[in-house]
């Protein structure tokens, strides 16, 4: 049983085809890292412009690659929220067409959702676990008790982990996106300089990154007033320890206090290798088992829609012709829907 899956809710158009919910047949993303690099972040109708060129060449893409036509498609899966709304838009309406002209079902797919089931086209997820998704919009320890069912139970009250990379790397002068940049001069650097970590309130697992973010700024200013010489690999490697410190303790301290089976890396930011070793470190003497997706499956790609696709889908979860970009859709209620409807 193969799920074709679109996903359009940001800078990559992707097309991606799974088997039987976790076998990965295709995973083709059109990146536009390149036509946003010059305006040093996501410039949305720039990006639903590339959907658009790129949308038809891409799905045709997937279907040679995999050697399958429509035909042999159980479902269409696609990324209804949350994300840009023209840019949602274009993947939305392009998976209505093909529903409608070849009366497929139709299955809208929660973004975050996507980002924690990439993990399952890897390792088989154990309940309950607890996944912390790192993107460049989201910040989220969520605990999940089955499968499509998602509890928040701590989230950033100002940026994501991405967005305070990315802002970071803009201050240092590096290009977009800065998450890859900063962790690359960050291994070349000294921890040298004390940033704060935001804990927050005793036994909260919200996270907050302005303070950090901010503190950095304040710092390579005062040190350019000052005519003082600070290495930015010294900056980054500080920035990225604080960053880190917080994340995965606050990951730890939940597993354990939910007694956990597993857990799951999701989001962009689960490419840092920094996170990747320090979490490996933490997890390892511990009966929890620790799931990072490969690299490829961190950033936006539509492989992780078709694998959380495939599981709503089995719910029985079908979305009309009426499916609409939700841009601001909530993971929590996403998940009601579908579980809602199991049989
Ligand atoms: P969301 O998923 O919340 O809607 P998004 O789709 O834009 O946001 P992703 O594509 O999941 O975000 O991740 C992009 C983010 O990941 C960017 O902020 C980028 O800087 C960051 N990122 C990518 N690689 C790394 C890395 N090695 N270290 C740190 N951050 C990284
Ligand atoms: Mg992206
Ligand atoms: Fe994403």
């Amino acid at each position: 049983q193969y799920i074709l899956a679109i996903e359009t809710s940001c800078d990559e158009t992707a097309v991606a085809i799974v088997k039987n919910e976790r076998e990965l047949i295709t995973n083709v993303v059109a990146s536009q890292i390149e036509s946003h690099k010059r305006f040093g972040g996501v410039v949305p109708e720039i990006a639903s412009r590339h959907h658009i060129e790129q949308i038809t060449v891409t799905l045709e893409e997937a279907l040679q690659q995999s050697q399958l036509t429509i035909d042999d498609i159980e479902a269409i899966a696609v990324t209804e929220g949350p994300g840009l709304v023209g840019a949602l838009l274009v993947g939305v309406n392009a998976a209505k067409a093909i529903a409608f002209a070849k009366q497929k079902p139709l299955v809208g797919v929660h973004h975050i959702a996507g980002h924690i089931y990439a993990n399952r086209l890897e390792e088989e997820f154990e309940f309950p676990l607890l996944s912390l998704v790192v993107s460049g919009g989201h910040t989220e320890l969520i605990l999940m008790k089955e499968h499509g069912s998602f509890e928040v139970i701590g989230e950033t009250r100002d940026d994501a982990a991405g967005e305070a990379y990315d802002k970071v790397a803009r201050t240092l002068n590096l290009p977009y996106p800065g998450g890859p940049q900063i962790d690359q001069l960050a291994s070349e650097g000294e921890v040298s300089i004390d940033f704060p970590r935001a804990w927050l309130e005793d036994g909260s697992y919200d996270f907050s990154f302005s303070g950090l973010k901010s503190s950095v700024i304040n710092k390579l200013h005062n040190a350019k007033q000052k005519n003082e010489e600070i290495l930015p690999v010294d900056v980054a490697a500080s920035f990225q320890a604080s960053v880190i410190d917080v994340l995965s303790t606050k990951a730890y301290q939940a597993a354990k206090a939910y007694g956990v089976k597993q857990v799951i890396v999701a989001g962009g930011v689960a490419a840092n290798r920094g996170l990747r070793k320090v979490l490996h470190e933490k997890f390892e003497n511990e009966d929890i088992q620790l799931l990072i997706p490969p690299l490829h499956l961190c950033t936006d790609n539509a492989a992780m829609i078709a694998s959380a696709g495939a599981v709503a889908y089995r719910q029985g979860h079908r979305a009309g012709y009426d499916l609409n970009a939700n841009p601001g859709l909530d993971l929590e209620q996403y998940g009601m829907r579908n579980t809602m409807k199991e049989t």
